[in-house]
């Protein structure tokens, strides 16, 4: 973890990587040929990751604003934020609450270098960024982290599309107990996770992912509600990413959109 300001680890581009692949669906610039070439792949055998990349990001937004606005969280921890996208996490909390705090986490260099990016925040409230990876590091000991928000105090902990790159054998359950466990009552789970539930085809892209050297496992709907065990999922429950709490009619299908989101609340 450089959470302390440890030299950042160089950035491989010998291999793919699972934030460029994925700022490279959502039409982004920070991407490397080998990243194209995998991500090509995965749209080859599975189309559907541009609609399910989008639809989950728009998820993002909608529960960042509700938990702000209805909930009255002024505190967010976004474990694998991936490259930043305008607006970011932090951008749409502090629309709402500007002295809001927010700790970004990933363990990917690339995502590192946009440190300043992930931030730049209100001047009434916090951001931070902690380089760190849910298999070997506490996120949530990370000095800097501790430093910007106040674990004494409800957050909203966030993990989104990034469960599904810890196949079992990394102890993906007890990760996620062992940080919900340490929130304040009164805290949030948000978490969003790839299923082939509604689209059984989103096993190929498994498969491309685990080739260009990515691990993944996507999971059936009671193995992604196992994530919230110890909260209780807030309306309307785990549904397709586009389905929770909708602006509007998204035009698209749960076979488009292949996750499954929810929020649930620590008492
Ligand atoms: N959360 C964002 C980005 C999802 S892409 C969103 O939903 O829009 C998945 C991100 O998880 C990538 O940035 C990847 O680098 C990160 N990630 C994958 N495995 C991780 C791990 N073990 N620890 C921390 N971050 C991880």
């Amino acid at each position: 973890m450089t959470g302390s300001g440890a030299q950042p680890p160089p950035i491989d581009t010998s291999r793919a990587h699972s934030a460029r692949m994925y700022d490279y669906y959502l039409g982004g610039k920070d991407w490397y040929p080998v990243d194209q070439e995998a991500a090509e792949k995965v749209k080859e055998v599975f189309p559907f990751i541009v609609t399910g990349a989008r639809a989950n990001r728009d998820f993002m937004h909608r529960a960042t604003r509700t938990l702000a606005a209805e909930y009255g969280v002024r505190q967010f921890i976004d474990v694998g934020t991936g490259i930043p996208t305008s607006p970011n996490l932090h951008q749409v909390a502090q629309e709402i609450t500007p002295e809001a705090r927010v700790v970004y986490a990933d363990n990917d260099p690339t995502v590192l270098e946009y440190t300043d990016a992930l931030t730049l925040s209100h001047p009434r409230g916090r951001t931070a960024y902690v380089h760190a990876d849910l298999r070997h590091d506490d996120v949530l000991e990370a000095p800097r982290l501790r430093a910007t928000v106040d674990l004494d105090e409800p957050v909203a902990l966030s993990l989104l599309a990034v469960t599904h790159f810890l196949p079992d054998e990394y102890g993906p359950y007890e990760i996620v107990r062992s940080m919900v466990e340490r929130l304040a009552p009164g805290s949030f789970l948000v978490l969003s996770h790839a299923t082939p539930d509604f689209n059984p085809a989103a096993h190929d892209a498994v498969a491309v992912y685990r080739q260009s050297g990515t691990p993944a496992q996507i999971r059936s709907r009671a193995e992604i509600e196992r994530f919230f065990d110890g909260t209780e999922l807030i309306e309307p429950g785990l549904t397709s990413t586009h389905r929770w709490r909708p602006d509007g009619d998204s035009g698209i299908t749960d076979a488009d959109a292949f996750f499954y989101a929810g929020i649930g609340r620590k008492s």
